[in-house]
This record gives structure tokens, sequence and C-alpha cells, in this order.
């Protein structure tokens, strides 16, 4: 079965493909290589495409008779978003609906997308569950919530059939050394730690050491690639066994503060990892950690990543080998 894998060049969406690969499928991989990678590309055709131009989703789509598609392609720089909002509205919402559009014209169903804990906006309580009020506080997140908004009235109007899945921390790299997290500009915590351990880039800078928590610093979610990655294949499973539209958590359910990953670093890197402390950055929350059980309920899926050490390991040897480094 061919599955139109939009934004499978990136970081999750290669990962994405070659799991579905594993699983039996073709990913036919629909990216414009803005940010994502031609040697990500590894596990089925590509088409080098932009979700601005609908003849060329409706070509795809017909051209290789897709029977699903999982949909990660968006601008996901948060801090870009608040300055530039224009550019992720029309990206990830009015270019997405392209992408549904031309779904309903070729009369295909299934569809995975890419959400985000942020369209939780700052939590009243933690773990996060998917009943919890989304209130985005950046326009990253409010394009994602407008995303899975679409879906949903796709999914009434037309008879789409979605899961959206809400990524926590996506991180790590493929076990085998193929994939891997290159992003350019990169702004992610983990990536930057190894980096600074490297001395490939300058200390790495703690944002905010007065969190009301327990060692002042801000706590993440962090989930393996390889997780969210099956995860998808699952939700895809999922959808093509006729099950009912659906948001979901992917996180371990555990949290892990700035200064746990970087002695996470450490202990992978047997080295100091020089570290300087810096004001908050804006729009960040203190603790954003997922609930996982409804995703266990419903797709039987469970991140098999549970240590950030383990996670921390994967990262570390595809950055030892993998030495080009993008700017900051
Ligand atoms: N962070 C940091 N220094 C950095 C990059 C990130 O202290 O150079 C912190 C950030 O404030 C957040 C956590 O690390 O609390 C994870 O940030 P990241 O950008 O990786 O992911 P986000 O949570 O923003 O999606």
């Amino acid at each position: 079965m061919n599955v139109l894998v939009v934004g499978g060049a990136g970081y999750i969406g290669s990962h994405t493909a070659k799991a579905l690969h594993r699983a039996g499928f073709t990913p036919v991989v629909f990216d414009n290589l803005v940010y994502g990678h031609r040697w990500a590309v590894r596990w089925g055709p590509f088409v080098e495409a932009d979700l601005a131009d609908k003849a060329a989703i409706l070509e795809a789509l017909r051209r290789y008779r897709i029977e699903a598609v999982i949909h990660f392609a968006a601008y996901a720089y948060v801090g870009e978003s608040m300055q530039n909002p224009a550019k992720y509205f029309r990206n990830n919402v009015a270019h997405m609906l392209n992408l549904l559009e031309a779904m309903v014209e070729v009369g295909v169903q299934p569809i995975v997308f890419s959400s985000s804990c942020a369209t939780y906006g700052i939590p009243h309580a933690v773990p996060i569950r998917e009943d919890f009020p989304q209130a985005p506080i950046n326009p990253y997140g409010e394009t994602k919530l407008m995303g899975e908004r679409m879906l949903k009235w796709f999914g009434v109007g037309h008879g789409l059939r979605w899961v959206a899945l809400r990524y926590f921390n996506a991180s790590g790299a493929d076990p085998e050394g193929e994939l891997g997290e290159v992003h350019d500009p990169e702004t992610h915590l983990i990536p930057l730690v190894i980096d600074a351990a490297l001395g490939r880039r300058p200390p790495v800078r703690i944002f905010g050491t007065d969190y009301p928590t327990p060692d002042g610093t801000a706590i993440r979610d962090y989930i393996h690639v390889d997780d969210l990655a099956s995860a998808h294949v699952r939700a895809l499973q999922y959808l093509l066994e006729g099950g009912e539209p659906v948001a979901l958590n992917l996180g371990t359910g555990q949290g892990t503060s700035v200064r746990e990953v970087i002695r996470a670093v450490e202990r992978v890197a047997l080295r100091p990892v020089p570290a300087e402390e810096a004001p908050r950055r804006p729009g960040d929350p203190p603790v954003l950690v997922a609930d996982p059980s409804l995703a266990k309920k419903v797709l039987g899926w469970e991140a098999r990543y549970q240590e950030i050490v383990d996670i921390v390991r994967t990262a570390w040897n595809f950055a030892i080998r993998h030495s080009r480094v993008s700017s900051a």
C-alpha cells in the first residue's frame, strides 16, 4: 500500500518513512526540501514539490495510487512564529487546506497528522490529558490547533478519517545510525548540548533557572523519534482497520529537566558539558509532561525509550558520525 508522507524528508517524517517501509508499506515522500534532506529519503519514491501547489498534490495522489496520508510538513520554530505569524498560517494552515481538499477530490480518506503539545499552551495541571483545554500561547501552536479543527470538520463534511498525534519533545535518532536530527538553525536542547560537549558550538545556555521545579530548570517529556515513528504506523493501521477519529498525546509520561538532560549527555559523552545560566526563553511553559495512557488504550502503543540517557545515546551516536553542523 502506498502512503503519501508529506514532509517525509524531515526529522520525524524520515524516521516514519523507514518504519513504514519496515512494516510493509511503501512511503511516497512529498517534500519541498526547505528544511528536509534529500539524503533522508531512502525507502520509496520521492516527489519534490510544495503543498502550495495543489496540482502537484493531486498528481502525486493519482500517480502513486495513494491510499493514506501522513502529514508532517510544517514550520516549527516557535520564536519565528511569534515574529512572522503569516509565514506560519500560510504554510501550516492554508497549504494544509490544499492537501485536505486534494484528498477529498481524489477520495483518499485516512490521514495521520502531526499535532503538538504546543496546542495546550500553559496547562493547568500535569500530566496533560487530551481533554485538557487547548489554548496555544504562540502562532505555531495555534496553527497546529487549526489543523486539528480542519480535520474534524473535513471528517464531518467529507468523511475524512483522521488521527492527530500531539507530540511532546521529539528527540534521539535512528538507532541504526541512518537518520537523525539535523535542523538549520538548530534550536533544540539535546543536539545543542551534544554539540557543546563536542566543542562544535559555544557552551549551552540554560534558559531559566528560576522555574518552580526541583532544580529550577524547565521540565519536558522527551520522546524518542523511533517511538514517534512506530506510533504513526500504529495510527495508520488503526485507521485502516476502521478506527474512529481521535487525538492522542505521544510522550513517555516522564519529565526531565534541562539540567538532567545535560547530566545525561555528560554520562554518555564521558566529559563535562560547558553550560551557562541564561534568562527564561519567552513562551516556554515550566512543565510539559504527557499522560500517554489514551494512546496505549487506543493504539496499543507505548514508548519503548523511557530513560533519557538511552535517548541521548542514540542522538550522540548520530552526532559523532554526522559531522556537519548547521548554524546556531
Ligand atoms: N532549552 C535551553 N537551552 C537551549 C535550548 C532549549 O535551556 O539552548 C530549554 C528550553 O527552554 C526548554 C527545553 O530546553 O525548556 C526544551 O527546549 P526545545 O527547544 O528542545 O524544545 P521545546 O520544548 O521548545 O519544544
